[in-house]
């Protein structure tokens, strides 16, 4: 292979010192955008290419495995690259498919395959999968490597069980959620069950602390680990065990992590132990061949809520630097240069985040034009928002032959706020996809609510109740719930005509009878209201007589939060559809809701808008973004509103969105907002304030041309102009250009223009207002 390495030229000089790093300590410090990502990934291919380092010798950690697929897909692709300027010759996009095929499936064996890249969770499992048998905790328990790993609802079914069977106790006081809350932040705090009660000594402590210890032996019982024991558990096994540790510190010379600024104590801790073999310093010489590259922007840091620490940032040269002379500037560089967003996009967001007191200023100087204004929209309420955001993503979709669906990025605050856009983008056809979280109709509690309703206007629809019948616990067993079932199956009835007879239930449900002879007449007493209430009112009484809004509030939970505002945006769906439509029952209600949901999988290659939490978007990039609600108690969120270093969190949050975008930024509030069912009116959010006013516009070019196009999904207007080969045509944008093919006819025409600086574009005429000249 060449030892010229030719990707270093799409890189500046700074980014080609960090890139070109070979050893020691290097914390890569730069605003977003600036091409830390990059230099990271490019770091890897430049000690793989130029330093001869094995892959298995490297460890890079990525925020989420998304990015870390993209990481070794981007190392793949530069690598091809090079192989193909030394085997062929050539530029690897001008080799045949065959040749390109081939050459990826060599790279593929020889260098990507043998790197660790992942998340902390991902590569730290993939190490207890080869050493967790060295392992015991503090009471000798042990796992074998063949652990299971259980998610978040197994390991709170573990706590329902030890409360509610082992310690006879009132789940409602006890509630799941919150005990395994509690649990998952002591063992962060690394306190043992003892430990943890001499912290809380009163009675719920010291239950909290029995259910944990008894939770520790469960899952020992089991060979299975929790989230959190992914990382706890290596570090422990780390410093309990010379020869592991030294056995992974030597493997793991290089490492190299992401997003710095949202690593926490315990993954700090690990990055530590690896890097310097659980010794206080390194010595100069003992960092010779090996190396801790970390990048982050302390600007970016949005998960203190899952103790993310950005001072374990701040800290990197400290930590890492000692021994070492000059420490400045051999342990540091800074990026200046910001690659990703017009001018206008990227002042705003530095603007923003003057703001914030805590924090260190830096330089992001722009490198691209200025581009567009921001547009800031103020909807008369979210449903026009929404109604505003689809049309401008629709019209730019048809105007710019170069954008498809992948380019649009909707962003917001919390998740309840995704369902008016996923509902018009399924009514305009549009594909998407929910970034990092699930569709509004999917959701858990969304699913529950709607199956109450489901049993209500059908029921026989066993599913549904099955579903529900429990939910959220009442009492009745599952051997009850079997033994329903099967004389249900036996006497070929529903098992609804079951559970809504008395003396049915009184013989065969045991002591849950009266459970489920409540349960049932809850059902019943709906059923019979259906052709007088109102869905929105049936769905109210159904959410307080079945207590599952207040069962979310005993949880207390950040994601029991999420769940009630998600179920209140249910509640706004049903008031809205009531204004809306003719037929208001509750089977039209059902069968939207059903048809809202109802989107094809995304076929293989197939593009789509992205909509996700402005937390989700950490890393990503996207042409035009929309960042919508940006209201006071919105965004910033209501909570932050008193408190300042929360109301800076959140500043970053916005400057994180506002720097996902490239070419373009939709702003958005609504003057008033459906809010647990009534309208409130909304205030704009300080943070618009805080943009500079020359920035920003109300008047959108696009809309206006957008306005000509009927809003229907196949409603590309007619045009009777004749399009011709050789027609000089002026396009509005992109000034005058020659047609040089026409595909398709009617209302399915497109055609090439030549424009003399842009070269080549596909374009529908139609809705570019192209003028014959
Ligand atoms: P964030 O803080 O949001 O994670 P980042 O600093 O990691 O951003 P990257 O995602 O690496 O930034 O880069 C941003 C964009 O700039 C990418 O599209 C990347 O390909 C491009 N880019 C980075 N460096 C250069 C360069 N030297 N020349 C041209 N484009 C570059
Ligand atoms: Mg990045």
């Amino acid at each position: 292979m060449t030892t010229t390495i030719d990707f270093l030229s799409h890189l500046n000089p700074s980014q080609r010192q960090a890139v070109e790093h070979y050893c020691g300590p290097l914390l890569v410090v730069a605003g977003a955008g600036s091409g830390k990502t990059r230099a990271l990934t490019y770091r890897i291919a430049n000690l793989i290419l130029k330093h001869r380092v094995d892959p298995e010798n490297i460890l890079a950690v990525t925020f989420t495995n998304k990015a870390a697929r993209e990481m070794k897909e981007r190392i793949q692709k530069l690598f091809a690259e090079q192989l193909a300027m030394k085997e062929h010759g050539q530029r690897f996009d001008l080799l045949t498919e065959y040749e390109q095929t081939k050459l990826r499936s060599q790279v593929w064996r020889t260098y990507i395959k043998d790197l660790w890249c992942g998340t902390f969770h991902s590569l730290f499992s993939r190490i207890l999968r080869f050493d967790i048998e060295k392992y015991q905790d503090e009471k000798g328990r042990r796992w074998n490597r063949n652990f299971s790993i259980f998610d978040e609802s197994d390991a709170q079914s573990l706590v329902k069980e030890i409360v509610t069977k082992q310690l006879n106790l009132d789940d409602k006081k006890f509630e799941p959620r919150s005990v395994r809350y509690a649990i998952s932040n002591a063992k962060n705090q690394g306190f043992s069950p003892q430990e943890f009660e001499r912290e809380q000594p009163n009675y719920r402590g010291r239950v909290i602390a029995d259910v944990y210890s008894r939770y520790q032996d469960k899952l020992a019982e089991n060979n299975a680990l929790d989230f959190d024991d992914l990382i706890l558990i290596p570090t422990k096994l780390f410093q309990q065990n010379e020869q592991v540790l030294g056995y992974w510190h030597r493997k793991f010379r290089h490492i190299l992590v992401d997003e710095y600024q949202d690593t926490n104590r315990t993954q700090y801790d690990l990055i530590r132990l690896l890097v310097t073999n659980g010794e206080d310093r390194k010595s100069e010489w003992e960092w010779q061949n090996r190396s801790v590259f970390v990048v982050g922007d302390a600007d970016q840091s949005i998960y203190s809520f899952r103790m993310a620490d950005f001072t374990i940032l701040l800290e990197f040269q400290n930590d890492f630097g000692d021994g070492l002379p000059d420490e400045d500037t051999r342990t540091m560089v800074k990026l200046e240069e910001n690659y990703r967003s017009c001018e206008n996009i990227l002042q705003a967001a530095n603007e923003l985040i003057e703001n914030n007191t805590q924090r260190i200023d830096k330089v992001l100087k722009p490198t691209r034009g200025a581009g567009e204004q921001i547009y800031c929209h103020k909807a008369d309420d979210e449903l026009e928002e929404a109604d505003f955001v689809i049309r401008q993503i629709r019209t730019l979709e048809h105007q710019n032959p170069e954008v498809n669906w992948g380019s649009f990025a909707i962003l917001y605050r919390t998740n309840a706020q995704s369902r008016p856009f996923e509902e018009l983008l399924v009514k305009n056809q549009i594909p998407y996809t929910v970034v990092g979280g699930i569709k509004f109709y999917d959701r858990k509690e969304i699913k529950d609510v709607i199956a109450y309703l489901r049993a209500i206007a059908n029921p026989a629809d066993t599913v549904s109740l099955l579903r529900v019948i429990n939910t959220p616990r009442r009492g009745i067993g599952k051997a009850t719930i079997d033994n329903l079932i099967n004389a249900a199956q036996q006497l070929g009835t529903t098992l609804w005509e079951i559970i809504s007879d008395e003396t049915s239930v009184n013989t065969l449900a045991g002591r849950s009878a009266k459970a489920v002879n409540n349960f049932a007449a809850m059902i019943s007493n709906y059923q019979e209201q259906i052709a007088n209430l109102p869905v929105s009112e049936l769905l109210m009484g159904l959410l307080e007589e079945s207590s599952y809004v207040q069962d979310l509030q005993n949880q207390g939970t950040d994601e029991a939060e999420d769940r009630i505002q998600n179920v209140q945006e249910l509640y706004n769906a049903t008031l809205q559809f009531q204004e809306e439509n003719e037929d208001v029952s509750l089977t039209a209600f059902l069968q939207s809701a059903a048809l809202s949901s109802d989107l094809d999988n995304l076929k293989e290659g197939q593009t789509a808008v992205s909509l996700m939490t402005l937390h989700a978007s950490k890393g990503l990039e996207f042409p035009v973004v929309f960042l919508v609600g940006l209201e006071q108690g919105l965004f910033p969120n209501y909570r932050s509103m008193n408190d300042p270093a929360a109301l800076e969190e959140e500043r970053r949050l916005c400057y994180v969105g506002i720097t996902r975008a490239q070419e373009r930024l939709y702003l958005s509030f609504a003057r008033e907002r459906r809010l647990y069912g009534s309208r409130e009116p909304a205030l704009r959010s300080q943070f618009l304030d805080e943009l500079p006013e020359e920035l920003l516009t109300t008047k959108s070019k696009i809309l206006q041309v957008y306005t000509k196009i009927p809003a229907t999904s196949n409603g590309k207007q007619n045009t009777t102009q004749n399009w011709q080969v050789g027609d000089k045509v002026l396009h509005k944008t992109f000034g005058i250009g020659e047609i040089t093919h026409v595909f398709g006819s009617g209302n399915k025409i497109s055609v090439a223009i030549k424009f003399s600086s842009l070269g080549q574009k596909i374009i529908d005429p139609r809705v570019a207002q192209l003028q014959k000249i």
